[in-house]
Parts: structure tokens; C-alpha cells; sequence
């Protein structure tokens, strides 16, 4: 798998230290929502991706979820270039699937929206089961997919990328 690690994406330093996790049911998929340049996915644009997974970082620690997060709300995000950059990584509480619902499953984040780019590409269906099978070897993840729709009252992770969890999260 292609890893980015914390320091290929110049994350910033948790500004707490991590609730630690044994243990998961599993994983829930989320998409980013709102507007992705419909042109992410192409094979140049990969810069982007990381810029992205940067203003996420940024907006998740100054409040933007009405809490100020410690980082970014996600274990792993995977772009449509087949990259995992690792957010708070295996073995730590998540903070996006909702209260209550973090210590379940790991949250894992799709770089698709709800309009440009909102339908995934094989790569980043490929990334996603990358992620996946990095947190059941790294993080003792269970064998659960699921949407963050699961269990809570949003739309995320889209249509597109909901059927696919649906039909078993494999790959393409
Ligand atoms: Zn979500
Ligand atoms: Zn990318």
C-alpha cells in the first residue's frame, strides 16, 4: 500500500495526547461532502489531495465541528491516487462517527463530495481496502464495514460510495 505518513503531510502534533482503542467492531467509511474539484482525480493534481487532508486537519482542531478536535476526526484518509495518508492512525478514538459511536469502529475518510468529484475511481476503492486491511493488521479492527450513515443521521459517506460499502467493501 502507499502510506503518507504524518510527516510526508506535514501534519501538526495532536494537541492532546490520544485516547487509546484496543480494539474495533470495525470500520466506518466517510466522504468529505461539499464541493471536491471534479478534476482531483486526475494523475497530476495528487498535491491537492494532501492540501486537502491540511485544511481538514486545520478546520477539525479550530472548532469548525464545534469542538475544538485534538486532530483531524479520522484514523486514515485515502484519495483517489491510490495514497492512505495516516490521520490519528490505529489503536486511537476517532471523533467523526458521532458521539457515542468512536469507540466501535475506526473512521476512515473517502476525498469525494457531493458534487464535483462524487463518484470514487477504482483507486480510491483499491485505497480504501488498503486502509482497511492496514487497521485490522495494525489496529485490530474487527471484520465490520459500514457507512457513517449506520448508525447516525447524515448522508455521509454519498450514494456512490454507500452502495459500495453495501456490496461488501471489496475491491474492484
Ligand atoms: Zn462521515
Ligand atoms: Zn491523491
Amino acid at each position: 500500500m502507499n502510506l503518507v505518513t504524518r510527516a510526508e503531510w506535514n501534519a501538526k502534533k495532536p494537541s492532546s495526547p490520544y485516547t487509546r482503542l484496543r480494539s474495533t467492531k470495525g470500520v466506518k467509511i466517510h466522504y468529505t461532502g461539499g464541493k471536491v474539484p471534479a478534476d482531483l482525480a486526475d494523475a497530476g493534481n495528487h498535491d491537492r489531495c494532501a492540501d486537502l487532508v491540511r485544511d481538514i486537519q486545520r478546520m477539525h482542531m479550530a472548532g469548525g465541528r464545534g469542538e475544538r478536535y485534538i486532530d483531524l476526526g479520522y484514523n486514515m484518509v485515502c484519495c483517489p491516487h491510490r495514497q492512505v495518508f495516516v490521520g490519528r492512525g490505529p489503536h486511537h478514538l476517532p471523533a467523526a462517527n458521532g458521539a457515542g459511536l468512536n469507540s466501535g469502529h475506526y473512521a476512515v475518510l473517502a476525498l469525494l463530495g457531493s458534487s464535483g468529484l462524487t463518484e470514487p475511481n477504482d483507486d480510491l476503492l483499491h485505497a480504501l481496502v488498503d486502509a482497511i486491511e492496514y487497521l485490522r493488521e495494525h489496529g485490530d479492527a474487527g471484520r465490520e464495514v459500514k457507512g457513517h450513515r449506520d448508525g447516525y443521521d447524515t448522508s455521509c459517506p454519498g450514494d456512490p460510495l454507500y452502495r459500495w460499502v453495501e456490496a461488501g467493501a471489496e475491491r474492484p
